[in-house]
């Protein structure tokens, strides 16, 4: 299996794990667009971060990652699902230079924020907003998890060449640190030993091994992560629809026909005259479905 998340625990600490390894669903993202080195390398941790993410959720729907700022790298944004199905994208502004792939990440974005949406496909949705000034993208996030989970979280996240993989390890509901005070520093100070390498490309047994061989680790299923947008001819019509009868009308006056091509996977959709005037009617039916 080339992409994947391994869940794990520790037998014998309230602790659990989330392991990631990602290629081919990275590369997908990545070939889309041309992103210069440094951007498409924290495209890529964001993708796996993503998953991670993800795989806390307890239902079905996304989750969001979006940092924006006003600095060189102005937004990145990476969504995963709970059928693990990822996509994602980047943008430079036009301040960005060959100099900014040198920046330190808490100056990329300049002033600004990462948003941790979660978004259940039935409920309400949740945001967590938390400021992109750490050293790191998991530092960013460890901060997020800190203001609001309340569940000690630690991540650790890598990409290189296509490729993406992280670990995080969090504490379990119900944690009592007077049972062994030292599992949660002790398990967070193996992790640190882990090399970006090592996370990248040994096999998940082995890595999980390599790090903890004096715990008992109990893995849990392995499931695979691709690469699959999300968008859709009746998704794009609820977008247009959103503009507004005459705004339409207008483009279709100008234009002959509405071009719309996905940022996330370049699919392209085209919205004729007909088309336009049956959407306006609800004429397709998928568009009611939404609502
Ligand atoms: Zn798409």
């Amino acid at each position: 299996m080339s992409d994947f998340v391994q869940r794990f625990h520790f037998s014998e600490s309230p602790v659990r794990g989330e392991l990631v390894q990602l290629g081919d669903s990275v590369e997908a993202v990545l070939e889309r667009h041309q992103y210069p080195e440094r951007v498409a390398s924290l495209l890529a941790e964001a993708l796996a971060a993503s998953v991670l993410l993800a795989s806390t959720l307890k239902f079905e729907g996304s989750l969001i990652l979006q940092a924006r700022g006003n600095g060189p790298l102005a937004t990145l944004m990476v969504e995963c699902n709970h059928r693990r199905e990822l996509r994602g994208i980047a943008q430079v502004s036009e301040s960005w230079t060959e100099a900014s792939a040198e920046l330190p990440f808490s100056e990329l974005f300049g002033e600004g924020q990462l948003a941790i949406t979660i978004d259940p496909d039935h409920g309400e949705r949740y945001q967590g907003i938390v400021p992109l000034d750490g050293a790191t993208l998991a530092a960013c996030l460890e901060h997020y998890f800190a203001q609001s989970e309340q569940l000690p979280t630690r991540l650790w996240l890598a990409a290189e060449g296509g490729n993406a993989a992280g670990l995080l390890l969090q504490v379990m509901p119900g944690y009592d640190t007077a049972e062994d005070a030292d599992i949660w520093p002790r398990l967070c100070q193996l992790s640190d030993t882990v090399k970006p390498e090592e996370l990248l490309d040994l096999p998940a047994t082995e890595l999980l091994y390599r790090l903890y061989h004096e715990e008992l680790v109990a893995l849990h299923e392995t499931n695979a992560v691709v690469f699959r947008c999300s968008c859709s001819r009746e998704r794009t019509e609820q977008v247009l629809l959103s503009l507004g009868e005459a705004e339409l009308r207008d483009i279709i006056e100008e234009q002959g026909a509405i071009d719309i091509s996905c940022q996330f996977c370049n699919q392209e959709y085209r919205f004729d005259p007909i088309d336009v005037e049956q959407m306006l009617r609800g004429g397709t039916g998928a568009s009611r479905q939404l609502h």
